[in-house]
């Protein structure tokens, strides 16, 4: 789809903070427009969430592993008439993901209808129809909830209004866990078509059933990996925006957007420009800011009196969940996990309670384990296998422990239990390891509260309760990323790059 090209664009500047997924779609959408665009990002690599860590022959990427949805990915290169293909190929992955319960139950969630069929027979024959009318279910959903409105920003009342018929036909007070146990018995099942609302930062106890488009938009598309890991997807958009013109700049702190209000105090203004913590102040006619959504408010526009209202209504918002990461390397390799393994734990409602409203620090837990190397074995040395384990836990406004003193116990709690159940000979074998806590969310990110997936995506929090992808007090100021509409997760990101992009094109042509 070639991109609309603006009219004096050319002589607009834009910034956009933050180089995550959503920033730099944005950036790329923009460029792509002729609107000479710079990314600063406050790191020293770019990615965000999807940074990347090496360590003695070992590439672990930090975040996103699970690529789907890859016709937006591919749409930020056929903007320019280019192809995604030149830059970065995606594999896809088999099995989807590998789950394992304690009681041994094993189920592995693939695109092969059959095989799924016959899984689901096994255990409960009765299931099998539920889980297909689920699947239509899911199907449904995802074509209003994702090809519908994914990219569309919500600015008013009217626009939440239009889907509102929708959304009650499809059951979208329902939760998750709930919408998926009407159509399916078995406890084990359950868990396996539910706990994807957690990819994204939501509770499937809570979130709401449009979730379940994820189910659809799966199957629709399949999972993939980037050749190189996800750290080489992130490589290619910011090669692609180069290549169109684009510059990024690292280590590049922003501290204030500047806008013309700074001084009068008057309520309407416009973004003039932006102040780095160097001190360095560069202009611009429109920023973008893909930083934490109240970082952005509260801490960027603190001068701004119209920024006010928005940053007190934000944090009165409910964050998502944080994690507990470990990235780790063995010396030895464990054939029988799949790429994407999830490990649940005992309890599911009750951890999840514990993590979303308790706030407490449970003595068990249910894992995401990434074992990339099963599909790019160029990720470790040879022989040798790159991990990182993944562990949601309350964010920093639900539980306040020193994650300096906590997080290493409770690293060497999941590493045990690994050894115990997953990874035997695992302590005996390991590399090299680093931890990556609610703390580091907070400090390395910026993210408020150490949110891993910033706002919760429940109802009451998404399309036209999520922050809007346009500022309506001050011209020239927008927002991109998980904390705006669609929401966290790859495929949410770089939608709302596109809802972004679509008003700035609008309001700048
Ligand atoms: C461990 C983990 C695993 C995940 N797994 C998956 C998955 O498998 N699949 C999936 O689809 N999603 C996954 N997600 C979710 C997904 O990674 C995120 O929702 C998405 O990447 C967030 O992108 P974003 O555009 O909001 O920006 P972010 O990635 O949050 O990036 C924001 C950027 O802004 C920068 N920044 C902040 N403040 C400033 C400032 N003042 N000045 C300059 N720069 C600043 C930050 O340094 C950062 O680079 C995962 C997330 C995590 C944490």
């Amino acid at each position: 789809m070639e991109q609309k090209k603006s009219r004096n664009s050319d002589s607009r500047r834009a910034i956009v903070i933050g180089s995550g997924f959503g920033g730099l779609a944005a950036a790329i959408r923009l460029q792509s427009a002729g609107i000479q665009t710079t990314i600063f990002e406050k790191r020293d690599m770019p990615g965000g969430r999807a940074y990347v860590y090496r360590d003695k022959g070992f590439t672990f990427d930090a975040g996103p592993t699970v690529i789907t949805a890859p016709e937006c990915l591919e749409e930020l290169f056929s903007l320019s008439g280019r192809k995604i293909e030149d830059y970065i190929e995606l594999m896809p992955v088999t099995p989807f993901y590998r789950l394992f319960w304690e009681d041994g139950f094993k189920f592995d969630y693939t695109n092969d209808m059959d095989d799924t069929l016959e899984q689901i027979r096994k255990v409960s024959p009765d299931d099998v129809s539920g889980y297909q009318r689920f699947l239509k279910y899911s199907k449904d959903v995802f074509a209003e909830g994702y090809t519908k409105l994914a990219h569309v920003p919500f600015l008013n009342w009217w626009s939440m209004i239009r889907v509102a018929p929708q959304l009650v036909k499809l059951g979208a007070y329902r939760s998750v866990y709930s919408t998926v146990a009407k159509f399916i018995k078995d406890e084990h099942l359950r868990q396996a078509f539910s706990f994807h609302s957690l990819l994204v930062g939501g509770n499937p106890f809570t979130t709401s059933s449009i979730y379940t488009l994820i189910h659809y938009l799966e199957r629709n598309w399949g999972v993939f990996f980037p050749r190189g890991g996800t750290g080489a997807l992130v490589r290619a958009l910011v090669k692609l925006f180069e290549d169109l013109g684009g510059t990024i700049r690292y280590q590049a702190e922003i501290d204030r957007i500047i806008t013309d209000t700074d001084e009068t105090g008057a309520s309407r203004g416009r973004v003039t420009g932006v102040r780095l913590m160097s001190g360095e102040t560069v202009p611009c006619d429109i920023c973008v800011s893909n930083a934490d959504v109240v970082h952005t408010y509260r801490d960027m526009l603190q001068k701004a009196p119209a920024a006010k209202a928005k940053t007190k209504k934000l944090l009165n918002m409910n964050q998502s969940m944080s994690l507990v990461v470990i990235y780790f390397g063995t010396k030895k390799r464990y054939p029988q996990l799949a790429h994407h393994n999830v490990l649940f734990g005992p309890r599911y409602k009750g951890l999840l309670k514990d993590i979303f409203s308790n706030g407490r620090l449970p003595e068990d837990f249910s894992l995401y384990l990434h074992a990339p190397t099963v599909s790019d074995p160029t990720l470790a040395p040879e022989g040798c296998e790159a991990f990182y384990v993944l562990s949601p836990v309350s964010n920093l406004g639900k539980l306040e422990i020193d994650w300096n003193v906590e997080g290493p116990k409770y690293a060497d709690k999941i590493l045990n239990y690994l050894e115990e159940r997953y990874l035997p000979g695992l302590r005996e074998n390991l590399v090299t390891q680093r931890i990556f806590t609610p703390e580091d969310f907070k400090h390395e990110l910026n993210a408020h509260q150490g949110a891993a997936f910033s706002l919760e995506p429940v109802l009451t929090q998404s399309a036209f309760f999520r922050t809007h992808n346009r500022d309506e007090n001050l011209r020239g100021l927008y927002v991109v990323g998980a904390g705006t509409h669609p929401g966290a997760g790859v495929p949410g990101v770089v939608n709302s790059a596109k809802a972004t992009a679509s008003l700035v094109l609008n309001d700048f042509a």
